[in-house]
């Protein structure tokens, strides 16, 4: 081994993952899947900034590959082989048996690359569309894996280098920059930001877009769309993550929330044959995906990131055929319009003013952030203070004073995560002690950060300083002795619990609870039907997760009734079939679709 060299990251021990070469017989298997295409000399397979068709593999004859992103920058090859551990000849072209596609391919949504492929002499290749590729991953099991693991690690790479998806034009520290990098690193699109302070290519870039005062940041999409100052949902509609095309017929199951509940119905539900659409007000992750790091879910001993855990968890329901639309909130639901007729449906009344149908709907719309009283919270809400703690905001309050306000899980994990980039963390705790409110593990891995500190009884009464910058310091109040203090604080985390997410059910007669939770099972019985144990009051609909009266509020009992809602939402449907065809019980009972 060549000693001067600089050590390979852990990408580099992946390059023969991240890009492998089939054999013949794989490349016989990928046949059945797609369509031969023949190229002509310079002909483009891709282009940057388009929607790719589909996966390519390459049959004979060569490639060229370049890539740049939304403002021309080329792809740092150098950099990117260096990290591999390959030479630049190695990521130039593409030979035959080599994968030309990119995660994206999986959707058929029209995500769009960030390569140029072109013909070097004329080329053959096989052509796999985005419901070939979700074919192929299931019924190749072996070759399917390796194939969506060379997907994953190539866009995890992306992510790495900041290379590719939309640039961000604006100050690092506005709060505008920060709630779409929120938007982007949640939703694992690789981004970059330049801050026209501090890049002096900046400039060049503004000359060209010609902001006014208010338009930034400006975001520059890869298909060369100029968005200026959007909203999260413009954002999110530019880049393809909102469908546009819904099915007009119904779903057999309608999923509102992407959070571990709602994930894991669409991946159990679809892998046994339902058709599923999901839609998410934000992204896909729910309260899971803004976790730093889950250290009790089951299988991960040293832990893992909520985001890197539901974002597996996308890829496998895309895999299975699920139809996600995310940045779309579902603001009503209408359980008696069309429930007469041959195949009765529950209506779901989309933000944008689309409708849905569906035989059945899962509601696993989980939780949201309380918002304590403080006067002026609002104004300061995005501009220093925020509800979650993720490499962001990590990123935005290095080697500064943080002040992080609860005492529960959520609050004890942000606070060590936070340890490892602030340089002090204060929790200001309401009650006498942590010991009822958070776990005995993270109560001894808080005191074991020399750099965190917990103040107990006592809350924030006002945040200080003008909304724009932002934040500048915190006054708090002991509730014992009344004693005030203030202290130059730009950053406060706020974890003070999250009441359900069950307004849009109002209208629909789902019997909640008196804290606002959805009832299920048996305590709906009063209403005299004999719900199955996940069904609302409300027949054909189901609540799992967070929302639902009685959850346990962990990540590994939402999974867990995501799942287990399945077998019931196939007894539900076959039970609605037999009795729309006017069959007997008993038939239906026999048709209900087997559980693996
Ligand atoms: C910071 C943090 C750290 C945590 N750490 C852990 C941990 O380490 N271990 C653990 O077991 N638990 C942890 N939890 C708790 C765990 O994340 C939750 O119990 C779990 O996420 C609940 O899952 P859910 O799918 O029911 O709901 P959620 O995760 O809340 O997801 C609900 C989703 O529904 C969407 N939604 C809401 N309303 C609508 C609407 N009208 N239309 C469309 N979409 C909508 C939301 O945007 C959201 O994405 C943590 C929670 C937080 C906040």
């Amino acid at each position: 081994m060549d000693s001067g060299r600089t050590p390979p990251s852990a990408l580099a021990s992946r390059f023969q993952q991240m890009f492998p070469v089939l054999s013949t017989a794989e490349i016989e298997r990928v046949r059945h899947f797609g369509k031969m295409r023949r190229f002509l000399p310079g002909e483009a397979l891709i282009q940057a900034g388009k929607p790719a068709p589909g996966m390519y593999v390459l049959i004979s004859g060569r490639l060229a590959v370049t890539g740049r992103d939304a403002v021309g920058q080329a792809l740092p090859v150098a950099a990117f082989a260096q990290m591999m551990g390959a030479t630049l000849e190695d990521m130039a072209e593409v030979v035959p048996g080599e994968v030309l596609a990119e995660i994206g391919a999986l959707s058929g949504q029209p995500s769009v690359s960030v390569l140029d492929a072109k013909a070097i002499g004329e080329v053959e290749a096989i052509l796999v569309p985005p419901e070939g590729l979700r074919a192929l991953l299931i019924a190749e099991a072996e070759l399917g894996e390796r194939i969506l693991r060379a997907l994953i690690l190539r866009r995890v790479a992306l992510i790495d280098l900041g290379f590719g998806g939309p640039v961000l034009i604006g100050s690092v520290n506005s709060p505008e920059v920060t709630r779409l990098s929120g938007l982007l690193g949640r939703t694992g699109i690789p981004f970059r930001v330049i801050d026209p302070d501090q890049d002096a290519d900046a400039s060049v870039l503004l000359a060209r877009f010609a902001p006014s005062s208010g338009e930034l940041p400006l975001v520059v999409i890869p298909d060369g769309t100029v968005l200026k100052n959007p909203t999260k949902q413009e954002l999110a509609r530019a880049l393809g993550l909102v469908a546009t095309t819904l099915r007009s017929d119904p779903y057999d199951v309608a999923i509102v929330g992407a959070g571990p509940a709602g994930l894991a119905t669409a991946v159990y539900g679809a892998s046994e044959g339902l058709s599923i659409l999901v839609l998410e007000a934000l992204t896909f992750g729910g309260q899971a995906g803004a976790s730093a790091r889950i250290e009790n879910y089951l299988g991960f001993p040293t832990g893992i990131s909520g985001q890197a855990l539901m974002s597996n968890a996308f890829t496998q329901a895309q895999k299975f055929g699920v139809e996600f639309s995310l940045s779309t909130e579902v603001k009503r639901l209408d359980c008696t319009s069309e429930m007469s007729g041959p195949d009765p449906v529950h209506v779901l009344h989309l933000a944008d003013g689309r409708q849905v149908r569906a035989r059945a709907v899962v509601v696993a719309t989980g939780a949201r952030y309380r918002r304590p009283e403080i006067p002026n919270l609002s104004q300061f809400e995005g501009r220093g203070v925020s509800y979650w703690a993720s490499p962001v905001e990590a990123k935005l309050c290095r080697e500064q004073d943080v002040v992080l306000l609860g005492g529960g899980n959520s609050a004890g994990q942000a606070a060590v995560f936070l340890a490892s980039h602030a340089r002090h963390v204060r929790m200001l705790v309401r009650g006498p002690s942590l010991s009822s409110t958070m776990s005995h593990y993270l109560i001894e891995r808080i005191a074991a950060c020399p750099n965190v500190g917990v103040i107990f009884e006592t809350e924030i009464v006002e945040f200080l300083g003008p909304p724009d910058p932002g934040l500048r310091g915190v006054r708090w109040r002991n509730r014992r002795t009344g004693k005030e203090e203030e202290h130059a604080i730009s950053h406060v985390f706020l974890f003070t619990g999250a009441d359900p997410a069950a307004s849009w059910l109002a209208g629909c007669g789902i019997p909640l609870d008196e804290k606002g939770f959805v009832r299920t099972g048996a305590d709906v019985r009063s209403t005299g039907r004999e719900p199955l144990p996940l069904e609302t009051g409300v027949e054909g609909i189901f609540a799992v997760g967070d929302v639902r009266c009685g959850s346990v509020k962990r990540v590994g009992a939402a999974i867990g009734e995501g799942a287990g809602v399945v077998a019931q939402l196939h007894t539900f449907l076959a039970r609605r079939r037999s009795a729309t065809a006017g069959a007997r019980p008993a038939e239906a009972a026999r048709s209900v679709a087997p559980i693996a």
